[in-house]
């Protein structure tokens, strides 16, 4: 999720006129998107030119409203990826959804969860307003920053049930099999914004959906690092039990993130056989000595698939403490960090995935060509089957099409792929992020 303000375009890579036309028909897909921050432009979803629309929920506002969206343009069917709509006509089954709680509005949610005491009581909340009063500035104390005052607290809703939260997540997941979790994460940067002044409220966007910053300025007050990791690890855990992919951000602070993920998966780590074990092993086996160490190491992890999490081959899927597939959204850390996302004992899958919106967009120029730079690193160092392309816009329609195209134009450039080529990659790694 990033800040919601209409960027200007970015100009599409290569000279007008002579660029080559954008395959659309091969089925290009976002993998990370907000339309629902703008109801109004959900009309226009049918003809769009993206085949398949992956919409998250962030807050309270928006949870309902993608439930919504997903029961009007819910995308089932594997095979209709690679069958796109001819130019025009429209087509229904575009949306996979996402459930979740954003690190933004972590604060909103109190830990019920576990066993320590929580930072808030709903029962002793609903006895009096004060007591309520009491109940929330107990709470937002706790899991902010900054010491916030009374005025401050008062602003803020009434904080929401862990619990309650992930059961119903629970339940919108189990309605639809291919939904996600999303969008969750970290976010060391973030502050809270101010409270809205009379005036801003009236004068505000009515067209976008409540809850998100606007164009507010920000207090000195973030959601304290534990807070948002444990609202984090309880979501990846229900991701873990039902076997689906989540969608994550991760601003700042990726050692922490990294933390996080991996305490899920300790114990659970892949066998890495070295290759003189493997010969031990099968003697007179191929011998993989021309390949770098990596890559033999990741290869035969893939072959020998230790904790495989395939729901495929009709084996029941096995709940595991952690997501069998990661896509790290809008990922802004630099090409270090894939390599240690790729170290071949992870046992999730992780996928990265990038917008233009947030990976390519600057305040200035000098800053975007900086960003170009470290963006075509990253891009390098990606293996080809895990990288994803998203627009992380929040209006449905020509917009995110038009941002969806750039990003598909730069990766491929930087990629050394034509458009085809880099349609169809992405497709297929999205479905078997989406599929497993
Ligand atoms: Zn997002």
């Amino acid at each position: 999720m990033c800040q919601d303000h209409t960027p200007p375009r970015p100009q599409l890579p290569g000279e007008e006129g002579q660029r080559a036309e954008f395959p659309w028909q091969l089925g290009a897909v976002d993998a990370h998107c907000h339309p629902t921050d703008t109801m109004a432009s959900i009309v226009s979803v049918p003809t769009m030119r993206a085949r398949v629309l992956t919409i998250m929920a962030t807050r309270s506002q928006d949870q309902d409203l993608v439930a919504q969206v997903a029961a009007r343009h819910s995308f089932s069917d594997r095979a209709a990826l690679a069958t796109p709509p001819t130019e025009g006509s429209a087509v229904t089954d575009k949306i996979v959804p996402a459930w979740g709680w954003h690190p933004w509005f972590s604060h909103q949610l109190y830990d019920d969860t576990s066993d320590g005491h929580s930072t808030y009581d709903g029962s002793l909340a609903s006895t009096s307003e004060e007591e309520k009063a009491n109940q929330q500035a107990r709470h937002y104390t706790a899991v902010l920053s900054g010491n916030p005052d009374a005025a401050f607290i008062a602003s803020l809703p009434e904080p929401k049930s862990l619990s309650s939260f992930l059961a119903e997540t629970r339940r919108r997941l189990e309605e639809f099999p291919l939904a996600l979790i999303g969008e969750i994460g970290f976010d060391k940067g973030f502050r809270l914004p101010v409270p809205w002044t009379e005036e801003e409220w009236a004068n505000r966007n009515q067209g976008e959906t409540p809850g998100a910053r606007g164009n507010r300025a920000l207090t000195k007050h973030h959601v304290e690092q534990d807070h948002q990791v444990m609202i984090l690890k309880a979501q990846l855990r229900l991701a873990g039990q039902l076997g689906r992919a989540v969608s994550v951000h991760g601003v700042q602070g990726h050692g922490i993130l990294f933390d996080a993920l991996s305490s899920l998966w300790k114990g659970y780590e892949k066998e890495v056989l070295s290759r003189r074990q493997q010969r031990r092993i099968a003697p007179g086996a191929e011998d993989f000595s021309d390949f770098s160490s990596e890559e033999s190491d990741r290869e035969d992890i893939e072959n020998r698939d230790v904790n495989s999490n395939k729901t495929e081959n009709s084996q029941p899927y096995k709940p595991m403490p952690f997501p069998p597939r990661i896509c790290l959204h809008s990922f802004s850390a630099d090409d270090g960090w894939v390599k240690q996302y790729m170290r071949p004992q992870i046992p999730a899958r992780i996928y990265f995935s990038f917008s233009t919106e947030v990976n390519l967009t600057g305040p200035t120029d000098a800053k975007t060509q900086a960003l170009g730079e470290k963006f075509a690193q990253v891009i390098k160092a990606c293996p080809d089957d895990r990288i994803l392309l998203e627009s992380d816009l929040h209006v449905a329609g020509e917009e995110i099409d038009y941002y969806l195209e750039h990003i598909y134009r730069k990766v491929c450039l930087i990629k050394g792929w034509t458009l085809e080529q880099g349609v169809r990659q992405t497709r297929k790694n999205y479905e078997e992020f989406i599929f497993g």
